[in-house]
């Protein structure tokens, strides 16, 4: 079995904190190559997600003192997941199997080697899953089981608390490169391959250094793309919604010939009522239209403007 890792790091103004996760990272790679682990071919890669401060020139500068460390950094900001997206579809000419993470150290490096060994027991994917988190703060939380709950209901397979620090194998790799959509969620996509999978706890930390680099609109994007890559439901919500209402409304139609409905408020606010539903699924359409117009251009995703990695 070959066993090259490239552990793979999307980055976004991440200045503050990449020294000492380029740091950590660099003995933890260092130290599964000397324990015969991995190859000594094995690779950090990040990805620049063409970041405005000067993370680029601090992954240019860690692949100056030690190869173990390279990179590539796209032209544009796509944000994490295509970024994620670009890091794998490079590391896939080189590794044999690659480990996701973010670059703010929330999650657990001592873990990587369970990862390891659950690769080695023929495992082509495993999630790192937080076992507490109580390091997140109580709306990120709460949102965030509010939204596992409504995945779920929805019939959309994603790991409970599982973010995207995950091993992958290669050929989970080459199955992911068959996935051209542009709006990628990739905690559904990856349960979505199938193939044999396990999961490792750890507990979270708090982000080493810096501030969130999601904003709410990425983080509601990112929420978004979850629903639509994978259901229709919210579609077929609304159908049974108008159905329910237009029933109710003969009902009520038939009453009133025979009461004399005259509450003036009461209409109103029903009036209101079924306005801003019809409003809100005229709204749920819109998002999966727009969507489908992102998909039918079939735009590139990303460009790599610099790789550190195939020179
Ligand atoms: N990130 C990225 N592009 C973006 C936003 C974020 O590559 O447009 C990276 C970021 O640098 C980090 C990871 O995605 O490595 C997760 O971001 P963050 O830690 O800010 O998210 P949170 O943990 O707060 O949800
Ligand atoms: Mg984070």
């Amino acid at each position: 079995m070959n066993n090259t890792l490239y552990i793979v790091i999307p980055c976004y103004n991440e200045e503050k904190g990449l020294r000492e996760t380029i740091r950590r990272l660099f003995q933890k790679i260092r130290n599964l190559i000397d324990c015969g682990e991995i190859t000594d071919k094995s690779r950090i890669l990040f990805v620049d997600d063409c970041s405005k401060d000067s993370t680029w020139e601090i992954i240019c500068q860690a692949n100056r003192d030690n190869k173990l460390i390279t990179g590539i950094k796209l032209s544009h900001n796509r944000g994490q997941q295509i970024a994620i997206y670009a890091g794998l579809m490079e590391a896939n000419k080189y590794a044999d199997f690659v480990i996701t993470m973010d670059a703010d150290l929330q999650d657990d490096i001592e873990v990587m080697h369970r990862f390891i060994e659950e690769y080695k027991n023929g495992m082509d994917v495993v999630y790192g899953v937080r076992s507490i988190r109580d390091k997140d703060s109580f709306i990120k939380r709460s949102t965030a089981q509010c939204y596992y709950k409504i995945i779920n209901r929805l019939g959309i397979e994603i790991i409970y608390n599982h973010a995207e620090y995950r091993l992958m194998s290669k050929r989970v790799l080459n199955a992911l490169a068959n996935y051209h959509e542009s709006h990628l969620f990739l905690r559904g996509i990856i349960p979505d391959i199938g193939f044999n999978s396990s999961i490792i706890e750890y507990p979270r930390n708090e982000r080493f250094a810096g501030a969130t680099k999601y904003t709410p609109k990425k983080m509601i994007n990112l929420a978004l793309d979850g629903i639509t890559s994978f259901t229709d439901a919210p579609l077929k919500i609304a159908l049974v919604i108008g159905l329910i209402f237009v029933i109710v409304g003969i009902i009520a139609l038939i009453v009133d010939l025979f009461v004399h409905f005259q509450h003036l408020w009461t209409i109103f606010s029903l009036f209101l009522i079924l306005g801003g539903i019809n409003i809100f699924f005229v709204g749920v359409m819109g998002i999966y239209i727009g969507r489908i117009l992102d998909e039918a251009r079939q735009r590139p995703r990303y460009f790599v403007d610099q790789n550190l990695n195939n020179i």
